[in-house]
């Protein structure tokens, strides 16, 4: 097993009239459910902004160069300090069972940990080739984890290909911190716990406001540091900031917590819809949360204008990869006029989408999972003006004439809360623009 520490990675930068009437609410509206062909990234992807995140966790896939060369690639940045992740490679000789994979694992993980005293958490993250050999990483794990304690905590999740798509790799990561936390009691003060990770400055917006509303006892999943790792109990409520985070959700509301049923903070409704969940929960009056909310409010609504008048009308089409597509329709659809002909997505969590599902137009098709060719077919006949989809699928749609947009991007930017929402429909707006100039 050879590492594949990343010191310098590729500057390549990764740029590479809708209907009114919206669904009943609570109705049960069709979905097309398909499992063919797909064509997404895996969960190794996640690496690309967690790292960023967790300021003193490691990343160490255990993988094969194609692990390496994918987060390297999708990494697209510049690094100048120590990186954060690495691939441990599964060589010939690891495959062909000549040599211990566990012990060369464990050498590995030793070395690494020698060199890097900041490392205070160590994420060995599985692959599609660490899990066809039948690598026991929580066995690897917890093993490590009893040599190197207290000074590294070392855990494990899968970030594979099989059957996941790129989104899972956070859900994944976040799960596997949730049995580690610290457990609160009954009496414990009451918390609200932020599920999802977020670029610091939307973090710190959001503290801002959530301190101004009242609310003052909030933590962040994941946090910046391991050490700042948050308690959870019967008293905790939790906000997801993301919805592709169904099993951690399952697993924090095994340890006693409540989810609270928002809509995603994307764009100025969905903001205001996210926060009034928590201001709801801790029985703060609607003048007080009105007042707090207004001038950042106003400040996302005029910066949406000159997109609306931009983006109102145009045709917009979600394959699926993020597992974002339903919030964004939700977004482009209700505060940008956008019209979404159809929302694909990987998978569809009703419970955590229903205040997005509700939103959406009747017209609009809901898709879950794929069959890549069939849904090439609808959208050559649907004609969008905008398809959003991942990277394998731009490139030869654009050759097609269709303009595209990197769902991937809409990771790897800030884009909850006010102060981004003008940013979020910059995303959509920009790959119109540059088609008409290429049309001039
Ligand atoms: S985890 Fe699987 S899908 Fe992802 S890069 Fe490695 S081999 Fe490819």
């Amino acid at each position: 097993m050879t590492v594949l520490i990343p010191t310098r990675l590729s500057t390549a930068n990764l740029d590479a009239c809708p209907s009114t009437t919206t669904a009943a609410p609570g109705a049960e509206r069709f979905v097309l459910r398909e499992r063919g062909q797909r064509e997404v990234f895996c969960g190794l992807t996640g690496i690309i902004w967690l790292h960023r995140k967790i300021q003193d966790a490691f990343f160490l896939v255990v993988g094969s160069r194609t692990c390496a060369h994918l987060i390297q690639s999708a990494a697209g940045v510049m690094i100048f300090a120590e990186p954060r992740f690495a691939t441990a490679i599964i060589d010939e000789r690891d495959l062909a069972g000549l040599a211990d994979c566990n012990a060369e694992l464990d050498r590995v993980v030793t070395r690494l940990l020698e060199r890097r005293p900041d490392i205070k958490m160590l994420f060995l993250v599985g692959s599609c080739p660490s899990e066809v050999i039948k690598l026991d990483l929580s066995r690897a794990a917890e093993r490590l984890s009893r040599e190197h304690a207290p000074r590294v905590r070392i855990l494990n999740y899968s970030g594979s290909g099989i059957e996941t798509t790129f989104t899972q790799g956070e859900d994944a990561c976040l799960a596997s911190l949730v049995p580690d936390l610290r457990r609160t009691e009954a009496a414990a003060p009451k918390s609200l716990l932020v599920v999802g990770a977020l670029a610091d400055v939307v973090e710190d917006q959001f503290k801002r406001i959530f301190a101004d509303l009242g609310i003052d006892n909030v933590t962040f999943l994941p946090p910046r540091k391991a050490a700042d790792m948050p308690p959870v109990g019967p008293n905790t409520s939790f906000l997801l900031a993301q919805p592709f985070l169904t099993d951690t959700a399952r697993l924090l509301e095994a340890a006693g917590a409540q989810r609270l049923l928002a809509p995603f903070p994307l764009g100025a409704q969905g903001t205001t819809g996210w926060l009034k969940a928590a201001a709801d929960a801790w029985n703060i009056p609607d003048e007080h949360f009105r007042q707090v909310i207004a001038p950042a409010e106003k400040r996302a609504r005029a910066a949406l204008e000159p997109y609306r008048q931009r983006l109102a009308g145009k045709r917009i089409f979600f394959f699926p990869d993020s597992q974002l597509e339903v919030p964004l329709a939700r977004f482009l659809f209700s505060e940008l006029s956008v019209d979404p002909v159809e929302v694909g997505t990987p998978y569809l969590h009703k419970q955590h989408l229903a205040m997005e599902l509700d939103q959406l137009p009747e017209t609009t098709l809901l898709s879950e999972g794929q069959d890549v060719e069939r849904q090439l077919d609808r959208c050559r006949e649907a004609k969008p003006d905008l398809v959003v989809c991942g990277l394998g699928l731009a490139n030869p749609l654009e050759a097609e004439g269709f303009t595209t947009k990197w769902s991937i991007e809409l990771l790897f930017t800030p884009v909850q809360g006010y102060e981004q929402a003008g940013d979020l429909a910059e995303l959509f707006a920009r790959p119109l623009v540059r088609r008409t100039r290429l049309e001039v």
